[in-house]
C-alpha cells in the first residue's frame, strides 16, 4: 500500500468501504500470524517519572501518590502470570532512576530462573549501558513508543528534561542492534497531529522493521499541559486527526497490512474508549495480542496515565478470565508459548 493510499484510508468515512479495510486487515492477520491471541501479563512496577510529557498523568510535575513495587511483589506477579499460562510479562514504569540497573537485572534473572516467561521491559529512555546489562541478564523485548514521527510535535509534547535529551528513534535502533525484539508505536489524535504526520508514522513503522507495534487513541488528561490546552500546535482543523475509536481501528488495520508479521496489541486505550467491545474490535481489525493487567489492585488506580482507564478495579484473576472470554467470543484461540515475532521464510 502506498503512502497516498494510507492517507485515503485515514480520511475514509464510508462504513461500507471501511468494512473492506477491516476484512483485508483481518485476512492478513489470519494468514501471517494466525488465530492465536498472545497474552502478555502487564506489571506496572512504578509510577515515579522524571519526564514531563505533556500528555501523561504520571509526568514528574503532577502531584500524585507515587509507588514502586517491592522486588518480591514483582516476582510473585510474574509467577502468577506463569501459572495462568501467559508466555510473557511486561514490566512497565515511568522513567525513573530509583529503579536501578542492578535491581532490574536481578529481577530479570530471578524471573528467568523460576519461570519460562519471556520478559518485556518498558522503562523509558534508559542509557545504552542499562539496555545492554538487561539484555545480558535475560530480557527479551523492549517497548518504547516514538509517539509521533514529527520532530517539531515530538519536541513540544515530549520535551527534553535537564541533561537528558530525548531521541527515541535512536534508542529503537540501538535496541534492535542489541537483538531485543523491539516495539514502538504512537498515540492517535494528539492535538497538532495531522493526517500527513500519521501517514508518516505508519511508514516509519515499516522502515524500522518493528517486531511489536502498539497504537491507541490519545486520551486527554485534565492535569496535563495538553489536557489543559496549554501546549498546542495550531493546525488547520480539517487536518487534525480526531482521537476517536474509529481512527484507532483504522490505524490498527493499516499497521497490520503494512507490517504483517508484527505483534500488535489491542490496547487498553481502545478498551477505555469502548469498554464493551473495544478489545474485540481491535482483535478483529488486525491485532493479535492483549495485555491483561497483573498489577496488584492497590497500585492500579495510581498508574493513571489518563482518566477512566480500563481494568483498574479487577484482580489479575478477573482480568485473565475476562480476556479469555473475549478471545473465545470472537472465535479465536489463546496463544501458547512466548509468542515472539515469527519471520516468514526465515
Ligand atoms: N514511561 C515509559 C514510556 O514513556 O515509554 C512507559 C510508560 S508510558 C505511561 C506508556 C505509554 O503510555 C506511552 O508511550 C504513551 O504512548 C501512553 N500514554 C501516555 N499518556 C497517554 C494519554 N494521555 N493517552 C493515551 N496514551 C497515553
Ligand atoms: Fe513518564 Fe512515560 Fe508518562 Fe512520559 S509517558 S511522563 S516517560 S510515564
Amino acid at each position: 500500500m502506498t503512502r497516498d493510499e494510507i492517507l485515503g484510508w485515514l480520511r475514509e468515512e464510508d462504513e461500507a468501504k471501511l468494512e473492506e479495510l477491516w476484512a483485508r486487515a483481518d485476512a492478513v492477520r489470519k494468514e501471517i500470524v494466525g488465530d492465536e491471541v498472545h497474552l502478555r501479563g502487564l506489571i506496572e512496577i512504578s509510577n515515579y517519572c522524571v519526564r514531563q510529557c505533556g500528555y501523561c498523568g504520571l509526568r514528574a510535575d503532577n502531584k500524585l501518590t507515587r509507588y514502586r513495587m517491592q522486588r518480591e511483589e514483582i516476582i510473585a506477579c510474574a509467577q502468577e502470570a506463569a501459572s495462568y499460562g501467559y508466555g510473557t510479562v511486561v514490566m512497565q514504569s515511568g522513567e525513573e532512576y530509583g529503579i536501578t540497573t542492578d535491581w532490574i537485572a536481578g529481577i530479570i534473572r530471578e524471573i528467568k530462573s523460576l519461570t519460562p516467561l519471556a520478559i518485556t521491559l518498558s522503562l523509558g529512555e534508559r542509557p545504552d549501558s542499562d539496555l545492554e546489562c538487561w539484555k545480558e541478564a535475560g530480557a527479551d523485548r523492549y517497548l518504547l513508543r516514538f509517539e509521533t514521527s514529527d520532530p517539531e510535535l515530538y519536541k513540544l509534547i515530549h520535551p527534553d528534561v535537564a541533561c537528558i535529551l530525548s531521541d527515541r528513534v535512536r534508542i529503537l535502533k540501538k535496541l534492535k542492534a542489541l537483538k531485543y525484539e523491539t516495539g514502538s508505536g504512537v498515540m492517535i489524535g494528539i492535538p497538532g497531529q495531522t493526517y500527513d504526520v500519521l501517514a508518516n508514522d505508519i511508514m516509519l513503522f515499516t522502515e524500522l522493521d518493528l517486531d511489536m507495534i502498539g497504537v491507541g487513541p490519545y486520551i486527554s488528561h485534565p492535569s496535563t499541559p495538553l489536557g489543559k490546552g496549554e501546549w498546542t500546535r495550531m493546525v488547520d482543523p480539517s487536518e487534525q486527526v480526531p482521537a476517536t475509536e474509529l481512527m484507532a481501528y483504522k490505524v490498527v488495520a493499516l499497521t497490520r497490512i503494512m507490517c504483517p508479521e508484527a505483534n500488535i496489541p489491542s490496547t487498553s486505550a481502545l478498551a477505555t474508549l469502548n469498554k464493551a467491545k473495544g478489545r474485540e474490535f481491535g482483535l478483529q481489525r488486525g491485532a493479535n495480542v492483549v495485555m491483561p493487567n497483573m498489577t496488584p489492585r492497590k497500585y492500579r488506580s495510581l498508574y493513571e496515565i489518563y482518566p477512566s482507564k480500563a481494568c483498574i478495579d479487577e484482580t489479575a484473576e478477573e482480568c485473565r478470565s475476562c480476556m479469555r472470554g473475549r478471545i473465545f467470543s470472537i472465535g479465536r484461540t489463546v496463544g501458547a508459548g512466548q509468542g515472539g515475532r515469527i519471520r516468514r521464510g526465515k
